[in-house]
């Protein structure tokens, strides 16, 4: 690929001198892997009975870390920090979709989360039961999930706005006693229900749920069943005093469904202190975390892996700070995110590239009306960032100043795993770069041999286990050994991404390896073409898959939406397939380009692929189910089937 980003952004000596992640810690989990984790451990989380044993992967791919330690996950992201002297420090500067705020200290969450969990008991709820979660992103969610961490009970969050059928069968997959929920959700200034979904979802003879806990958030009418309890008759009288009592380190924490991306979600699951270790000790490096300074914003909805491990547990470990927003980025107006930086003064903000292309699109004159000096570090998690948006991110929200940290890892990993370190990585647009350090990376080629040639499409694999790693998908062994541990030997966690090197050694990511196109038998990555595309000024983003093709085996169709002001027309089209055989090859130039006002996303905010995919080659579209809005997919067929 022609390179349009051959820029370096080496680290700043001043934020070196302060940073959280030295570049020592290379070192260090080099010479002993075990021992530089048995140090993090040590170091973030707080045990009740210390660990005699690292690692035991005796029984692989099943890993046990830090086996026989004991602690408990809630007291370690909330009470400790208390008992240490920050109970006013504030834990949650929450700013409600309707300009509705609360500040939640310390103190304050560990009242919360102590009611929450007298609650659940009384409920019947005891460790190991599992409780499954719907709701919005209001400070009960977090309570909640605290509140299940702190009696050991499993948790299964699930994103407002799936369907009855969403909730039902993750309900029944998990087997939960419990569904908490609130009446309603506010959404851009409506107020759109909830609960209904859950009364289907729980009806029925052979529900396993015995009780669901509403929260009041909207205050629209419900019905009402003998399960229900409101959340302010229950959980409000209960004592604020709770005894958390400590777990074993392998003791189940939660299962999430991954994003459903490419295909039928899995429920993955995690446990208690190996991905306590490693979602603080990243949060502190890679996020650069100060939790005495700081004030820290992760956009994610916790229905995503990424409000679990940057949202719940890693920075409330750490005792950090930090903004929970419940609204959207372009409501009452475009610039509320910027607003809301502005109003706290955040320091460090993560994010996903679709929310940065969709800034773009709107332009940067918004973010420009405000003050956005406080911040000084930024993150990308959950699809490549093309190079172009990485620079416009730099420039427009970080002020030419802050170091960008492009984070690559899943719902799987449980924590991020390849990333740069701000203040010890050079930075290069458009490349996550190098495992954090304690991670091992490789990629291998078609016979599953390793290599480190520059510019070779490969697949990303995994050589070590690692504290925050899933311990398997819930009830379903085989089927975790199947996805993850056989395609290329049991020696391989096998992460389903597409990977080349560099020419400096950096990780670029691709794709999904399902993705890959096979052009008249060159192979191409859904992501460089797209960066192509978005490297075009008239582009905001852009979406490209292979569809069956008789003469060539596979055809590159791209699907794009174009910045604000650019022309909508034929030429347009032209020029951008010209543009894409220019940054790449002839070879890449899209068979066909349409222009669409919106992408088929997943509710954390990734592009299915596989559903254009499957309107590209004729065929009824697949698992939809975690898809934001359904009638994307209806305007996209109308204008396919208008060509
Ligand atoms: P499913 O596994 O159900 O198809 P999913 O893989 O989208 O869904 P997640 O676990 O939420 O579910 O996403 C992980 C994937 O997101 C990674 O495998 C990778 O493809 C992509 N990803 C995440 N962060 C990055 C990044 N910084 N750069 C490139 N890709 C990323
Ligand atoms: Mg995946």
């Amino acid at each position: 690929m022609s390179d349009h980003t051959t820029q370096e952004f080496p680290p700043d000596p001043a934020f070196t001198e302060q940073a959280v992640g030295q570049a020592e810690l290379f070192a260090q989990a080099d010479a002993d892997p075990e021992g530089f984790w048995a140090d993090q451990a040590r170091r973030y989380v707080t045990w009740s009975k210390d660990f005699t044993e690292v690692l035991d992967w005796s029984n692989a791919p099943f890993a046990r870390w830090f086996a026989d330690g004991e602690l408990n996950v809630a007291h370690n992201c909330v009470d400790r920090h208390v008992e240490a002297g920050h109970g006013e420090r504030v834990a949650i500067h929450f700013e409600g979709a309707e300009g509705d705020t609360q500040t939640i200290t310390y103190a304050e969450l560990q009242r919360r989360v102590c009611q929450a969990a007298n609650a659940l008991t009384e409920l019947g709820v005891a460790t190991g039961d599992r409780v499954a979660i719907y709701l919005p992103m209001i400070p009960e969610a977090i309570v909640s999930m605290l509140a299940c961490a702190r009696l050991g009970a499993p948790h299964s969050v699930v994103f407002g706005g799936f369907s009855a059928d969403a909730i039902r069968s993750r309900v029944a997959d998990a087997e939960a006693r419990v569904v908490i929920t609130a009446d309603g959700q506010h959404r851009k200034g409506k107020v759109a229900p909830l609960k209904a979904a859950v009364d289907q979802a729980v009806s029925g003879e052979d529900s396993p749920v015995e009780h669901v806990l509403v929260v009041r958030r909207t205050g629209g009418d419900v019905d009402w069943s003998d399960k229900d309890v409101w959340w302010h008759d229950l959980v409000d009288r209960q004592s604020d005093r709770h005894e958390a009592q400590p777990m074993p380190a392998e003791h189940p924490l939660y299962i999430l469904y991954t994003s459903g991306t490419t295909g039928k979600p899995k429920g993955i699951l995690h446990t208690s202190g190996g991905y306590l270790t490693q979602a603080a000790y990243t949060n502190a490096v890679v996020h650069d975390v100060h939790p005495e300074s700081d004030v820290y914003w992760c956009t994610a909805d916790i229905g995503w892996v990424t409000g679990h491990s940057y949202l719940v547990y890693g920075p409330l470990a750490n005792g950090a700070t930090q903004v929970v927003y419940e609204g959207t980025p372009d409501h009452p107006h475009q610039g509320r995110w910027w607003e809301i930086i502005q109003k706290y003064g955040v320091t460090i903000l993560y994010t996903a590239p679709t929310a940065i292309r969709t800034c773009m699109k709107w332009g940067a004159e918004i973010p420009a009306k405000y003050d956005l000096s406080s911040l000084r570090v930024l993150g990308s998690v959950g699809e490549p960032i093309n190079p172009e948006a990485w620079l416009w991110y730099r420039k427009n929200i970080g002020g030419d100043r802050c170091p960008i940290v492009d984070t690559w890892w899943q719902t799987e990993t449980g924590a991020i795993m390849i990333s740069p370190l701000p203040g010890v990585t050079s930075l290069e647009p458009g490349s996550a770069q190098r495992p954090i350090p304690g991670i091992s990376a490789e990629i291998l080629d078609d016979a599953g041999e390793p290599f480190t040639e520059a510019e070779k499409v490969g697949y990303l694999v995994l050589t070590k286990p690692w504290p925050s790693m899933l311990r398997g998908l819930w009830g379903d062994p085989e089927r975790y050994k199947d996805t993850y541990w056989s395609r290329f030997g049991d020696k391989y966690y096998f992460a389903g991404d597409g990977a080349k090197y560099d020419d400096k050694g950096n990780i670029w990511l691709l794709g999904r390896v399902d993705d890959v196109m096979n052009v008249s038998g060159h192979r191409l990555s859904t992501a460089e073409i797209e960066s192509a595309l978005v490297s075009h000024p008239s582009v905001a983003e852009a979406a490209v898959v292979g569809a069956a093709d008789d003469t060539t085996g596979q055809a590159v169709c791209a699907f794009v939406i174009l910045r604000e002001g650019a022309e909508q027309s034929d030429s347009t089209v032209e020029e951008l397939r010209s543009h894409v055989a220019k940054e790449i090859s002839p070879i890449a130039k899209p068979k066909s380009v349409m222009i669409v006002s919106e992408l088929p996303k997943t509710r954390s905010g990734k592009i299915m692929r596989r559903l254009l995919k499957d309107v590209a080659e004729g065929r009824e579209i697949g698992d939809a189910t975690t898809l934001t809005d359904a009638s994307v997919m209806d305007f996209i067929k109308q204008g396919m089937s208008q060509r």
